[in-house]
């Protein structure tokens, strides 16, 4: 997730935002930092989920990043998950600095397999090639130049197969502030 919080209980977006709260501007130690401050420290538990539900974030929803679509594996060894889609790039890969982090699937490449675009003023979503050697398939064909993706297209990738949903679009749109 690339969801975290500042001091002051914001929720935001470092993709979007850095290590900046947008609420308030307070910077947030990157977790390589924390880590190096708790070396030779006696180490903190672990953050649980009882930890998110203390925390007051409510009526801050607009830190919460706005989902646009999904992708849903049906076929391969994540078969049953899915996977959030977001406005612009997402670049899709098994490495977590992927925006959408496909584990399990070794015939996928770690990095930039393939990119899906949700393109806000249009309000329509692409499935581009990645610069990875592994190929991208839309509905059974190789992907080489960018497709544009309808509801319950599939898109395969490595072994693994999904059914691409989306929200955005001409049915429903995130209101822009
Ligand atoms: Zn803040």
């Amino acid at each position: 997730m690339s969801l975290t919080r500042c001091g002051n209980g914001h929720m935001f977006s470092t993709r979007r935002h850095g290590n900046t709260c947008p609420y308030c501007n307070l910077a947030v130690e990157s977790p390589a930092a924390s880590n190096g401050e708790a070396a030779g420290a006696i180490p903190r538990a672990p953050r649980t989920a009882e930890d998110d539900r203390t925390m007051p974030y409510l009526g801050e929803t607009t830190g919460i990043e706005p989902v646009t679509g999904w992708m849903v594996c049906i076929e391969g060894p994540q078969m049953g998950q899915d996977y959030r889609i977001m406005a612009e790039k997402n670049f899709i890969g098994r490495s977590e600095e992927m925006h959408v982090r496909i584990l399990g699937d070794n015939t996928i490449s770690r990095r930039n397999h393939a990119v899906i675009v949700y393109d806000p003023k249009k309000r329509n979503f692409y499935l581009l090639p990645g610069d990875a050697s592994g190929l991208a398939y839309h509905n059974n064909e190789a992907v080489y130049s960018p497709v544009e993706l309808a509801a319950y297209d599939v898109i395969q990738l490595g072994r693994s197969k999904f059914i691409f949903i989306p929200l955005c679009g001409v049915h429903f749109e995130w209101e822009q502030q």
